[in-house]
């Protein structure tokens, strides 16, 4: 049974009525862009609603409800509501991405995976604006194991996975690596205690560069200040959610906010730093790749990385006509193009000198060719990220 506020408790039969009579609803909380400023999406969180308006957080009955088993027949019953729901958002914005809550419970069975599934087969929802938010502990937790089948098959069809509270598990990394997760939201217990801890900014920090590396979106949730949100946006974290910008809202609350379309900074400084991080990484790739290519057979068990040669698929590129576009009409932005190109020219000159066993002075000269181009893009994104900040 779970306690409720009152110190009371929550019967299993009195949650199944709450279900059963449409007192369980859904409030939406705005997730905030931090490349454009502008709402990119929401989180829908479970309400209960008393008949004398009195709202039950879901503590009060997700504990129960997971401990009985019945979260899946609420899972199962909210799903179309949520559909509906998600159709009146688009009628404003079909542009922004609704995530909803599961559990390792709810991919026991094949239940809700083929619910989903109808509802992207029958095109009621573009699978590219849902996504599922999971916790680690839900996946780890041994007793209610999760069929990999099923949520692949979600992954598979286009939705996005996200894993949800990162940072409070005792093995997020791993966890990472072993399920198809394409979005970390960090936890807002991390972001809450940041302003006394410098291990938790650390931490934040070096899980944004992580999560930029493996090319996944990051998440922030608990922003609950202005300085948080801009430590976050120039550490060049992509998505934020808290009290700061906007709390859980009624349906119609919240689709009066995204009519009012509200503007948040978001100027993306730290994704130019970032660029600057992913350029020098590649040129060390490419200079190790070079370097290795003369040691043939030393590459042992572990796969090395190698950089990539298409100039619009690196992880600059990716950049320069992704997010970069925002400083489009920027003269250091403008320039960065041209040397861009001439730089991955000169990298495959480089590689095909090195894997023709090229004398020493020419792979010399090609290598110089290299690192002026670099040092060009570098002097660029210097300026930009300059004037970026005044
Ligand atoms: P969660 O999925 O991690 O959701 C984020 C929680 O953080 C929400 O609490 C939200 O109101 C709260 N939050 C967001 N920004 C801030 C902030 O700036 N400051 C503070 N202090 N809190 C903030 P909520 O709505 O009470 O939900 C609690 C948890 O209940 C959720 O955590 C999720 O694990 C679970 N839950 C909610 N809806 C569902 C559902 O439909 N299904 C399942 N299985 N679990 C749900
Ligand atoms: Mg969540
Ligand atoms: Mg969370």
């Amino acid at each position: 049974m779970g306690k409720n506020l009152a110190g009371t408790t929550i019967s299993l039969p009195e949650l199944e009525s709450a279900l059963a009579e449409g007192r369980l609803v859904y409030y939406y909380q705005p997730k905030i862009s931090l490349v454009t400023g502008k709402t990119s999406g929401a989180e829908a969180l479970l309400r209960w609603i008393e008949p004398d308006g009195t709202v039950i957080p879901p503590a009060e009955f997700i504990p129960l409800a997971e401990e009985s088993g019945f979260i899946t027949e609420i899972a199962r019953s909210m799903f179309p509501k949520l559909i509906a729901d998600l159709l009146i958002i688009h009628d404003v914005n079909d542009a922004l991405t609704v995530s909803f809550n599961l559990t390792a419970q709810d991919f026991a069975s094949p239940e809700i995976t083929d619910l989903i599934r109808d509802a992207v087969l029958c095109k009621k929802v573009d699978p590219k604006r849902l996504q599922i938010e999971l916790t680690e502990a839900s996946i780890l937790d041994g007793s209610k194991p999760i069929a990999r089948v099923y949520l692949q098959t979600l992954v598979d069809l286009g939705l996005t996975l996200a894993m949800d509270d990162f940072g409070t598990g005792y093995s997020s990394i791993d966890t990472l690596s072993l399920w198809p997760f394409s979005v970390i939201k960090i936890d807002k217990g991390l972001i809450g205690r940041m302003h006394e801890c410098p291990k938790c900014t650390a931490i934040i920090q070096s899980s944004i560069r992580m999560a930029h590396i493996l090319g996944i979106n990051i998440v922030a949730e608990g922003i609950e200040t202005s300085e948080v949100y801009d430590f976050l946006m120039q550490a060049g974290c992509t998505e934020a959610q808290g009290f700061w910008m906007g709390r859980p809202l009624p349906m119609e609350a919240f689709l009066t906010f995204i009519k009012k379309d509200p503007r948040w900074s978001g100027l993306p400084i730290g994704l130019i730093h970032i660029a600057q991080l992913d350029h020098i990484h590649w040129r060390k790739t490419l200079i190790d790749q070079v370097i290795n290519s003369s040691f043939e057979g030393s590459a042992g068990k572990v796969r090395r990385f190698t950089a990539e040669m298409d100039h619009t698929q690196c992880r600059l590129g990716c950049w320069i006509y992704g997010h970069g576009q925002e400083f489009k009409g920027r003269r250091a932005f403008d320039l960065l193009e041209e040397p861009h190109r001439r730089l991955h020219e000169a990298g495959r000159k480089l590689i095909d000198a090195a894997e023709r066993d090229a004398p020493h002075n020419e792979i010399a000269d090609l290598l110089r060719a290299l690192t002026q181009e670099s040092s060009i893009l570098l002097g660029l994104l210097q300026e930009l990220e300059n004037q970026a900040v005044i």
